[in-house]
């Protein structure tokens, strides 16, 4: 039997153990670097956590742009906080492409939401960017991808951005830095409940 005294001194020296092994991480890791970060997949939460990045630096007092790719039927908590706080941002005038059903005018709305994008990412003022739902533009051949490869590699060096959107192409992930996919277990709407102000939107 091990005594109680035992265990403890055991979790202990676990712990004091994996500590070590953190800390050796956090001296190794000195580098500094703008970053892109791409949150995909099927689940809830992915432009939540744009979003949430952008207020993070905002309350660290640095400069945000947010462009969003796909105006949703309802207005956006986050925005309206965020633009409060001197954020810059553009949202693209058109629904889903399944509401609005006109490629054309998608086409046209998504250069021109593009075009707003471009002049963040040369803006070295700008500490971060949050590019909301780009992936579906790229993917419907709104935005040329190697437009935005470019774009995103000719950035100030200390600019981060972050992506957002289901069935992000694999040229975005692999230029990423850091790439997240969020999975849906389940969602409410599956059962008939409708989005809610606050948490959907
Ligand atoms: P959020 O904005 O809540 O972080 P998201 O960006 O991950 O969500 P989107 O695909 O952009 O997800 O969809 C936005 C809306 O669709 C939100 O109202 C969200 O709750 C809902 N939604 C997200 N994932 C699912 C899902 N797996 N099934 C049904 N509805 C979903
Ligand atoms: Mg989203």
């Amino acid at each position: 039997m091990v005594s109680d005294e035992q265990k403890k001194q055991n979790h202990k020296e676990r712990q004091q153990k994996l500590k070590e092994k953190v800390d050796e991480r956090i001296a190794a890791a000195t580098e500094d670097k703008g970053l892109l970060l791409v949150i995909t997949g099927n689940g809830k939460g992915k432009s939540t956590s744009g979003f949430g990045m952008i207020t993070r630096s905002v309350g660290h007092g640095l400069k945000a742009g947010i462009i969003q790719f796909i105006k949703g039927t309802w207005e956006c908590g986050e925005l309206n906080l965020l633009k409060q706080h001197g954020v810059k941002s553009h949202v693209m005038n058109t629904g889903f492409t399944w509401e609005t059903q006109n490629k054309e005018a998608d086409t046209a709305a998504a250069q021109l939401a593009w075009q707003e994008a471009k002049l963040l990412l040369q803006d070295p003022d700008i500490h971060i960017i949050l590019l909301d739902e780009l992936t579906y533009m790229v993917t419907y051949g709104y935005i040329e991808l190697d437009d935005v490869i470019e774009a995103l590699n000719n950035r100030p060096a200390m600019q981060h951005v972050v992506i957002t959107g289901r069935a992000c192409h694999r040229k975005l992930i692999e230029l990423a830095d850091t790439v997240s996919e969020v999975q849906s277990i389940k969602h409410a709407f599956d059962n008939g409940i409708r989005v809610q102000k606050g948490v959907d939107w």
